[in-house]
Parts: structure tokens; C-alpha cells; sequence
């Protein structure tokens, strides 16, 4: 089982990936952990990188594109893989069709969890934050006892800047900018399944399986 994961911040991709690659009993590969991984081992791609990051520079993409090839070439994808994070633009779309055809492998689904923007911002700009003692509430999923106030130290509630509605708008929109080419170019593919991310994590969940298994 082949499989990109896609969608935005805040529709709750990583919970989903981590109970499908439990699931099907793959490997699930973020870019970041793969360079991670890669460079403390210092494979080829892995020693290239590092140079970069070294220099707080940006990773060029074709170093990036090695890394993903490294990773999928490790015994453990011999049974498939979940991608997450990669590809993020049509040039890595298209590498990483290249690298699949070498390996004489393909793609079998790419999942897009679609979760409607109003609904996201609520997810993501909902975060407050004790003055006092730092504790963390979500005024929809942790909401304290009382509005504006820590349950555990009576001290102020705030919100983050990078949490406000016009950061977390923007951040939305680029993704929504950056992801729609990638998502157009897996649908003519044939490979992209729209999955309703708005649902109970357990229906969410349900539902990517159905995918999968060919049942929905
Ligand atoms: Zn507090």
C-alpha cells in the first residue's frame, strides 16, 4: 500500500497517519524525520544535506528529493509506505513518479483530508494560553471553567500572535495556494480520494480505511 496523505494545518493529518500506518503496518515518512534520520546515519544524501543545514541554509530540492529516494529504497517501505509531508510541489510530484517507476512500484492512493477553511481557523485560532503558568486550553475542544481564566491558577488567558485569525488565514491560504496544483495533477491521475475530515477522528479514520480497501 502506496499512499500520500495530504491536507491542511489543522485537520488533523498526523492522528489519522499515525492510526493508518498502525493499520496497515507501514512506515510513516515525514520529510523531517527523514532528514533527521538521514543525516545522523550520514548517507550520501543524508552528508549533503547536512552541509546545507549546517549553514542554516535551504535545503536545495533535489537534495530533498534524494532523501524521500533513500528513505523508500529502506527494506521497511518493501510493503509500502505513507508519505506525508512530500511532495509539496508538481516538480517533486513528478520526481517521486520518476523514482516509483525505478523501483517499479507506483502509487495507489493519495488522500486529501477536506476540512472547510471557517472550520479550520476555529480549530486553530480556539488555542489560549495562561499569563501566570503557561497551561494551554482550546476554547472549543479544552475550554477553562471559567471565560479568559487558568482552571489551575486563576491567572489571565491569552492568545498567541501566530494564532490570531489574520496569521492563521494566511497561513491557510498559502497552503490552499500551494497544495491546489498537486491535488489537480493526483485527480487526473486518477489517485485522489477526498476524504470528509470533519468527522469524529474515529469516522475520519473509518472512512480513509473504506478508501483503502477499495470500499468506498
Ligand atoms: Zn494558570
Amino acid at each position: 500500500m502506496n499512499i500520500i496523505f495530504m491536507g491542511p494545518p489543522g485537520a488533523g493529518k498526523g492522528t489519522q497517519a499515525e492510526r493508518i500506518v498502525s493499520e496497515f503496518k507501514i512506515p510513516h515518512i515525514s520529510t523531517g524525520d527523514a532528514f533527521r534520520a538521514a543525516m545522523k546515519q550520514g548517507t550520501a544524501m543524508g552528508v549533503k544535506a547536512k552541509e546545507y543545514v549546517d549553514q542554516g541554509l535551504l535545503v536545495p530540492d533535489d537534495i530533498t528529493i534524494g532523501i524521500v529516494k533513500e528513505r523508500l529504497q529502506e527494506a521497511d517501505c518493501a510493503s509500502g509506505f505513507l508519505l506525508d509531508g512530500f511532495p509539496r510541489t508538481l516538480e517533486q510530484a513528478a520526481a517521486l513518479d520518476d523514482i516509483l517507476t525505478g523501483m517499479e512500484r507506483k502509487l495507489d492512493h493519495v488522500i486529501n483530508l477536506r476540512v472547510d477553511r471557517d472550520l479550520l481557523l476555529a480549530r486553530l485560532t480556539g488555542r489560549r494560553i495562561c499569563k501566570s503558568c503557561g497551561a494551554t486550553y482550546h476554547v472549543i475542544f479544552n475550554p477553562p471553567h471559567r471565560e479568559h481564566l487558568c482552571d489551575k491558577c486563576s491567572g489571565e488567558l491569552y492568545q498567541r500572535s501566530d494564532d490570531t485569525e489574520e496569521k492563521v488565514g494566511t497561513r491557510l491560504d498559502e497552503y490552499i495556494n500551494k497544495t491546489a496544483p498537486l491535488l489537480a495533477y493526483y485527480e487526473q491521475k486518477h489517485l485522489l480520494r477526498e476524504v470528509n475530515g470533519e468527522q469524529e477522528i474515529d469516522a475520519v479514520t473509518s472512512e480513509i480505511n473504506s478508501v483503502l480497501r477499495g470500499q468506498a
